[in-house]
């Protein structure tokens, strides 16, 4: 079963005591106790790794509250770690975020460039600060953006341009914001070189908008989460779902093809032991010729779909809605143009002979749910609850999943995500 694994057992297993200090910190929180229980032993070895139970997000975020860990050389942060309802749930790390690391391994910036960083700042959010320190690293001149409104697009484009901005860094959704916007404005970004990316799965649309606005950049992208923070990187000669793991994450790939994580790196402050994204992949040689395994991500295999960068946690969302008196079934409908949502609306299948407050429950669902309150902070109108007829069903499958992704000019369609999520139902 080592061949599962990222690293062989030779350069794994002398780091495992990071692993087993892991575990030991898993023992003492009450919650998750039991399940350790069965596994007295240490972690030693590859195989005694592959024994032990799977975190998932929830167990992580149930030790996090137990531990409450703390950096002993910098300040901690907070940063928000999933969960789409209610007040988000926290993932932690210190200043530098672990990029120190990454950098080593991964040279997207250098000293020369001017790299404008559009991953959206504060709310807790971990992207912009992690490449602001991997800026850091570089030495780099350093653009903060953030996220911006539709209408200043045209000038912060011109900005860019003026200030012969050669990288930038994003969500693929936010990335393709930005270039759509450049190329209906007729706005060129020549010295643009690098184009970096996490949080998402690459877009292949944007390949034909970075044609069109900036012919010599090219793809530069990091996976991880808030959770692991950055486990893998590739650069433009790796496919876009291959990624090349970091020293100090190893990768395991479980026999139901899901990918886990485990932390060899001493300083980490989440304890990440057999940790589970939720994403599905592998591990394979990657077609640029680096030594060593690389990993390949399939994508998400639990019901989190992203929603202007973020993670909206549909089965939480239906749950809600059918608690409401009078549902007997709710599905989310997610309306994208050109990759991006532009509209998240919840359809409602109301019992016979019953009335749902639908306004109610839609001002419930927005003020509880953290990614749609978010996501739809300036056209809250886009989120929208309705009884309806019937819901959406895949016409191929016969199947109704609880939630769809539909084009904004026409058709609904079943995401493979969805397919998937849907295969795993019970009804
Ligand atoms: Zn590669």
């Amino acid at each position: 079963m080592t061949d599962a694994f990222s690293l062989p057992p030779d350069a794994a297993e002398p780091r495992l005591p990071v692993a087993a200090r892991t575990l030991e910190l898993l023992r003492t929180v009450p919650g998750l106790a039991p399940r350790y229980a069965a596994h007295p032993g240490g972690v030693r070895t590859l195989e005694e790794l592959a024994a032990l139970p799977p975190l998932l997000k929830d167990d992580l975020n149930t030790a996090l509250a137990h531990l409450e860990p703390r950096s002993t050389t910098a300040a901690t942060w907070l940063f928000q770690s999933g969960g789409s309802t209610g007040a988000p749930k926290v993932g932690y790390a210190p200043t530098g975020f672990y990029m120190a690391g990454v950098q080593e391994h991964w040279q997207a910036l250098d000293r020369d460039d001017v790299f404008a960083n559009a991953w959206g700042a504060g709310r807790m959010w971990g992207a912009h600060f992690l490449a602001a320190a991997l800026a850091d690293r570089a030495g780099c001149r350093v653009i903060a953006l953030g996220s911006i409104t539709r209408e200043e697009y045209p000038d912060w484009l011109g900005f860019l341009a003026d200030r012969g901005v050669t990288a930038i860094g994003g969500t693929p959704s936010v990335l393709r914001l930005w270039f759509t916007h450049a190329r209906a404005a007729g706005i060129k970004l020549p010295a643009l070189r690098k184009v970096l990316w996490l949080g998402e799965a690459w877009q292949p649309q944007l390949e034909e908008d970075l044609a069109a606005v900036a012919p010599q950049a090219r793809r530069w992208g990091m996976f991880g989460s808030t959770e692991t923070w950055v486990v893998g990187t590739n650069t433009p000669d790796c496919p876009a779902d291959t990624f090349h793991p970091l020293p100090d994450q190893l990768v395991h790939a479980g026999p139901d093809g899901l990918l886990d994580f485990t932390t060899l790196n001493p300083e980490m402050l989440n304890p990440v032991l057999r940790y589970r994204t939720g994403d599905a992949g592998g591990l394979t040689d990657c077609p640029c010729g680096r030594p060593g395994r690389a990993m390949r991500v399939l994508g998400r295999r639990d019901n989190v779909v992203q929603v202007r960068g973020l993670g909206l946690h549909v089965d939480e969302l239906v749950a809600r809605a059918e608690r409401e008196p009078g549902v007997s079934r709710a599905q989310v409908v997610i309306t994208e143009d050109g990759g991006r949502a532009t509209g998240v609306d919840v359809l409602l299948l109301a019992g016979p002979g019953t009335a749902v407050d639908a306004a109610a429950l839609r001002t419930e669902l927005l003020s509880a749910t953290f990614t749609l309150s978010t996501a739809f902070q300036h056209d809250p109108e886009h989120v929208t609850v309705r009884v309806a007829d019937a819901l959406v069903s895949n016409d191929r499958t016969g199947k109704t999943a609880s939630f769809v992704v539909r084009e904004a000019t026409g058709a609904a369609a079943a995401t493979p995500d969805t397919a998937a999520a849907s295969d795993g139902e019970a009804s």
